[in-house]
């Protein structure tokens, strides 16, 4: 029998990563507050499930790909009741350090196995299935999240045992992408800023060492002023927040991550964080 797994949010990721769990043959039931967003995923074969309780009960394995810890903490303090007690909660979205702990807590107190896995990839590789899966939990639940994770992604790293040691990992990629993105930023507006075609700072580090695809794709954006998201800016907000926090918890100057915070909090503020993240460079036009 297929494996039974249920995806609580289908947003521009979780959207993506049913479609492909479904695509593998896997016995798919989507979950979504506003439920239709989750509507078209019936025809990719999922079931589509009104009600919360209906949607994980059965289910051996539940995914959660919610915007933030409270939004993952308030869906499954009304999930966990009515989820199998064989069930493994395999958590995607991107909580933090102190966020996984409370969630690891609340999977402990219902006896329901949880494996941290934070992912990287936006929303295409989410459609393509190649997202990589950056995984923490005990190696007894390894087998049994597997096929899942084969299906949503290219390749999994198994970081360590520990719920929390995905996202260890996580933030620190995440690190790397958000100030890739918001040195993008800093590069196109100087270039336009002091009289340039920006798209000369994006022709000029093409191919060479200094180049990187993302610099590129989200320059281009940033050029053209078309975001439409694949991460969005209020989820920048939140992951700069949550690295600064992992940062000055660890021991590590935080204030490179504060500023590039500041910058994405400004974009928001100024009625961006709907869009895409590269709209952070409307912070550093005056
Ligand atoms: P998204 O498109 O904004 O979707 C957010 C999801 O959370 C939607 O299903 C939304 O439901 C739900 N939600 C928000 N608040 C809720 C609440 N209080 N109760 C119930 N549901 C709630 O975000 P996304 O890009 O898919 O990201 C999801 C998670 O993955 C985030 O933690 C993000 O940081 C992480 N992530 C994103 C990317 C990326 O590139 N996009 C990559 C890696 C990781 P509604 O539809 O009803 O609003």
């Amino acid at each position: 029998m297929a494996q039974a797994v249920t995806v609580l949010g289908t947003g521009l990721m979780g959207a993506g990563m049913a479609r492909n769990l479904a695509g593998a043959g896997l016995d798919v039931t989507v979950w979504n507050r506003s439920v239709e967003k989750a509507r078209p995923l019936a025809e990719a074969g999922a079931t589509v499930a009104e009600d919360l309780s209906r949607a994980v009960s059965g289910a051996d394995v539940v995914i959660t790909m919610l915007f933030d810890v409270d939004a993952v903490a308030q869906v499954m303090e009304c999930a966990l009741p009515a989820t199998d007690s064989e069930a493994i909660w395999v958590q995607t979205s991107t909580v933090g350090l102190g966020g996984t702990a409370r969630l690891a807590d609340l999977a402990e107190q219902h006896s329901v196995g949880f494996v941290d896995a934070p992912v990287l990839g936006t929303k295409q590789p989410a459609e393509q299935g190649s997202l990589i899966v950056l995984a923490g939990g005990s190696a007894q639940l390894r087998d049994t999240v597997t096929p899942v994770f084969e299906a949503i992604g290219s390749r999994t790293v198994w970081v360590g045992e520990q719920p929390g040691d995905g996202h260890r990992l996580k933030l620190a990629a995440n690190s790397w992408v958000l100030s890739v993105v918001g040195a993008t930023a800093q590069a196109v507006g100087l270039a336009d800023n002091v009289g340039l075609d920006p798209q000369l700072f994006l022709d000029a580090i093409s191919g060479g060492p200094l180049d990187c695809a993302y610099a590129q794709i989200k320059g281009k954006a940033m050029i053209a002023e078309e975001f439409p998201p694949a991460f969005t800016l209020g989820g920048a907000v939140k992951d700069t927040a949550l690295i600064a926090e992992a940062m000055r918890t660890g021991g590590t100057d935080e204030q490179l991550m504060q500023a590039l915070h500041r910058q994405f909090q400004a974009a928001a503020d100024a009625g961006h964080g709907a869009e895409d993240m590269a709209a952070v460079i409307h912070a550093l036009q005056h």
